[in-house]
């Protein structure tokens, strides 16, 4: 029996949303600040009015829209930062036995190109993927029925026998509205905020990612349970 393709998100899944969240909430707003000669206050609310505007769209993961939006080089800022750019928990365990055990493992992304080329420049997870794609490439955000469609078109897949895993709901809602049957959330994307409650989020959600090994053990199960019943 086929093993199902596993998808990634990056930022909050595989790697520490901590920081983006030092990036977009702490270090930008400082620089807007500082290169527009305004209080850091005055420069939060500036910036919170815009990412409440772009929140989801394939602008708010594109550096070149904020960069030209806010005056501030967002691009380089997280080159500046670039040493706090961190795996999570059990990222390096986890997609080694994955690829020990023989799946298919794809890095499916809203980070933009030259986000992801910096992130794996440091951290550098590319050798365990087959397929890892930007949201930038596709033409839409991973939020939208028509990523996941130009998705398929580039690089086929059976979407009920994949599983994603990613920390935003929206995206697990595009995902599902495509059809992908197997979808997982983090409890902990930053380990700079709050563990989420479980009860609270609407998938089944794991932290440790080593966790995700029984789920997909009882994924393979049911399908076997399938197939001889079928
Ligand atoms: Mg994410």
């Amino acid at each position: 029996m086929n093993k199902p393709i596993i998808m990634f998100d990056m930022d909050g899944t595989l790697l520490d949303l901590a920081f983006d969240d030092l990036i977009w909430n702490h270090k930008l707003p400082e620089r807007h600040a500082k290169t527009h000669q305004i209080s850091l206050e005055q420069s939060n609310q500036i910036l919170f009015k815009f990412y409440q505007d772009h929140k989801h769209t394939l602008d708010w993961y594109s550096t070149r829209f904020w960069t030209a939006k806010v005056g501030v080089d967002t691009f380089q800022l997280q080159h500046d930062h670039k040493e706090f750019i961190k795996p999570r928990q059990g990222c390096i365990a986890l997609l080694s036995s994955l690829k020990q055990a023989g799946y298919r493992i794809w890095l499916v992304t809203n980070a933009d190109e030259r986000g992801l080329a910096l992130k794996m420049n440091q951290v550098d997870l590319s050798s365990y993927f087959e397929v890892m794609i930007s949201s930038e490439t596709i033409g839409f955000a991973k939020e939208r029925f028509e990523f996941w469609d130009q998705l398929q078109h580039m690089h086929p897949f059976e979407p009920r026998h994949c599983v994603l895993v990613d920390d935003t709901a929206v995206v697990l809602e595009g995902a599902k509205s495509f059809g992908i049957e197997h979808l997982i959330t983090i409890t902990q994307p930053s380990s700079s905020q709050p563990e989420r409650e479980r009860s609270k989020l609407q998938y089944p959600a794991i932290n440790d990612l080593r966790s995700l090994i029984p789920y997909l053990d009882q994924i393979n199960h049911e399908k076997e349970m399938n197939v001889k019943t079928a």
